[in-house]
């Protein structure tokens, strides 16, 4: 995360909330507290944290029905939340992840714990990349937008050789089998020919261009990806 994560708590004991924003914001936490459901709602109308931390017991609204509200806007769906709890109240922490907690940490806690849980829940919720993109050394790609790049030159490869790349780049430096490569990218079609391996192989090597010399022949054993600067 480029910016400092900010996180809201919501802790009605005095004692507790300074605890907690001094520890936080010494671990790189933006930190914004108030003291009850009102409030925080307010605020998170106004603008999303990246984190909501949230007392359960409060006074006036609980921490669990403010989850469920949450939960229930399309605008706040997604906010992680990590809910404080008492210790041993089982019903609680139930009651809490049921609402759509992300995660609870029991009072008293340690704030070592405590920002571990946070991070967790933060590292989570980070928005998936809608198209997962693969580096290897000068190699790129860009799966869901079926794009490869060597060296910043875009790559025209077949979809097989698309596929075959993309699986040596997954397991870069691992030495393939024909027998493997035939079950790993073109799946459990009997009727294909290991020579067919090669004849992708020999096309995905012209297709590589400049960096053909990354794919390497393994004598015996089959073909392997290779890293290089
Ligand atoms: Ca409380």
């Amino acid at each position: 995360m480029a910016t400092k994560p900010s996180v809201l708590v919501v802790e009605d004991e005095p004692s507790i909330a300074e605890l907690i924003a001094v520890n936080l914001r010494h671990s790189g936490f933006q930190v914004t507290v108030v003291h009850e459901c009102v409030a925080a709602q307010h605020l998170i109308d106004t603008a999303l944290p990246d984190l909501l931390l949230l007392d359960w017991m409060l006074p006036g609204q609980s921490g669990e029905s403010l989850t469920r509200r949450l939960r229930a806007n399309e605008r706040t769906r997604d906010l992680p939340i990590v809910l404080l709890t008492a210790r041993g109240d089982e019903a609680d922490k139930v009651a809490g992840l049921n609402a759509g907690a992300d995660d609870y940490v029991t009072k008293p806690f340690s704030t070592q714990e405590l920002i571990a849980r946070l991070r967790a829940v933060l590292r989570r919720r980070m928005p998936a990349p809608s198209s997962p993109t693969l580096q290897v050394g000068a190699l790129s790609i860009d799966v869901g937008a079926h794009q490869a790049i060597h060296a910043g030159i875009p790559l025209k490869l077949g979809p097989t050789e698309f596929k075959l790349l993309t699986y040596f780049m997954q397991h870069v430096g691992r030495v393939h089998s024909r027998a493997h490569l035939l079950d790993a990218v073109w799946g459990n079609q009997v009727a294909i020919e290991e020579r067919t391996v090669d004849v992708h192989i020999k096309r995905l090597r012209e297709g590589l261009g400049e960096g053909s010399h990354l794919l390497e022949t393994v004598r015996g054993a089959g073909y392997r990806l290779i890293i290089s600067d």
